[in-house]
């Protein structure tokens, strides 16, 4: 199994699996409940129909029993196979989804490599981190909705539970504003250096049907608005709102632009709170991310709007002044419900220990450190471990950008290191999936196995078992 369960006891009889599937459930089988069990349903009606090895006639006997508190962080459960039935024990939705994980590769490897032979077992098995997390750069390259879909399924399977939606960056703006219309008109198009045009972006309508399907799923949905860096697509469409306006084009090339927005202008400020609240109003997520990376200073350094900021608000420098603009947008956010997630660079200034902080830089662990002395809660994501766009293989021809990050570098992962005055600051972690050089979805798929299978372990278990890459043959063809 992937992710390998906390606690897992098998005894020396087996279950033989039948073709039939009954389920009986007692305890708050409310309407939410009873839709997760008919989607499980589905599918293993679908599975044994289809399986390789036909099942024994007969019944399946799958007992839920939701009449208990497990004292767990959300999602813990239990299974106990017997030869009889199968009998799940958790306390919510969300234990139910995890169980149902599970039991999607017991049933596979029991009919695919042992004639249809469960093993009684007792497995208890509860998340060690409450983030797990999956990102998607849909700026780079651009994936609909039904990509999108097949990726939360991917990640559900895996127990992983937040997905970190990369919708602005310089090369394209994703979703539609009513408020801004302009940011899709111009910004969601680039001019590529063979004079074809490439784009495109998510409508409201889209934006919600990924979230309601991510939530039938269990995963919260985090868009990212990334600012005030990575911002060339906004400012083709509102130049005005950086500091020297100028013509500018959603860039076309990979880096860090010079031109970013302009933090000494209130017509700038005025404009990222009212985007801000539009697309919190998109998204139930308790959480929105606002990049806060790689934004070069060079600019503010000249413009007279922003150096007189700097004066008027009694500021040291330029990197207090984005330190400023962070806190502005964070009270928005705050007054809207939300917390604010930013990359670690928003440490860089005075940043109070509200806002989430999204570690990233190198192995991570002085950024991991000054967020948890700072007081902050904190992910981590860090780029030598964790970016998936880096190459897999040691081998310089194989596919991937930057350095290498290979299944055995993520497998070695142990969070822990990363806590230190009160390990209750670290959330848990995601991988980034940045996409300038997958530029279809096949490539995605490529670039994310197998190492996703460690980083979900890694951040369900607390580490990764050394026996994972026998696991991973026996149940990756459900991917
Ligand atoms: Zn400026």
């Amino acid at each position: 199994m992937i992710p390998t369960p906390t606690l897992r006891v098998i005894s020396e009889d087996y279950l033989q699996i039948a073709s039939t599937p009954m389920f009986r459930v007692a305890g708050k089988n409310c309407a939410r409940i009873k839709r997760i069990v008919t989607q499980f349903e589905y599918w293993l009606h679908g599975y044994l129909g289809a399986s390789t090895f036909p099942p024994k006639d007969g019944i399946l006997l799958i007992d839920i029993d939701l009449n208990v508190n497990l004292n767990h962080l959300d999602g813990a459960y239990i299974i106990n196979v017997s030869a009889t039935e199968i009998m799940i024990t958790t306390d919510g939705e969300q234990g139910l989804r995890n169980a149902f994980a599970s039991l999607k590769q017991l049933i596979h490897r029991a009919l695919t490599f042992h004639q249809g032979k469960l093993e009684t077992q007792f497995i208890g098995d509860n998340p060690a981190y409450e983030w797990r997390g999956l990102h998607l750069d849909v700026s780079r390259h651009f994936f609909g909705v039904k990509e999108v879909c097949q990726y939360l399924d991917w990640m559900a399977a895996l127990k992983l539970n937040r997905f970190h939606w990369h919708l602005s960056d310089d090369q394209g703006w994703r979703i539609n504003s009513t408020r801004f219309p302009l940011l899709t008109r111009k910004g969601a198009w680039r001019k590529e250096d063979d004079g074809s045009i490439y784009g495109g972006f998510y409508t409201k309508k889209e934006i919600k049907e990924v979230v309601k399907y991510a939530c039938s799923l269990g995963i919260t949905v985090i868009p990212e608005i990334d600012l005030p860096g990575h911002a060339m697509a906004i400012l083709s469409a509102y130049p005005d709102l950086a500091c020297f306006p100028q013509e500018f084009e959603p860039l076309t090339v990979w880096g860090i632009s010079e031109d970013i927005l302009c933090a000494g202008k209130d017509a700038t400020l005025s404009f990222l709170k009212e985007l801000l609240l539009e697309v919190a109003e998109l998204f139930p997520s308790p959480y929105l991310h606002i990049g806060g990376d790689e934004a070069p200073k060079h600019r503010w350094k000249e413009c007279p709007h922003c150096q007189q900021r700097i004066r008027e608000e009694g500021l040291q420098d330029e990197e207090e002044l984005q330190s400023w603009l962070i806190g502005e947008l964070q009270q928005t956010l705050v007054d809207a419900g939300k917390t604010l997630v930013g990359w670690d660079e928003i440490l860089d200034g005075n940043l109070g220990s509200q806002p989430i902080v999204h570690v990233w830089r190198g192995d991570g662990k002085d950024a991991a450190r000054k967020a948890a002395a700072n007081g902050n809660r904190y992910i981590i994501s860090p780029n030598k471990l964790l970016y998936f766009d880096w190459r897999a293989e040691e081998d310089p021809a194989t596919p991937g950008a930057h350095g290498v990050t290979t299944l055995e570098k993520v497998m070695a992962i142990k969070p822990r290191e990363y806590e230190f005055e009160d390990d209750k600051l670290l959330l848990g972690g995601q991988a980034n999936v940045w996409t300038e050089y997958m530029p279809d979805f096949a490539t995605v798929k490529r670039m994310l196995f197998p190492r996703v299978f460690a980083m979900a372990e890694v951040f369900w278990n607390g580490q990764c078992e050394d026996d994972l890459p026998q696991r991973i043959k026996e149940v990756e063809s459900l991917w």
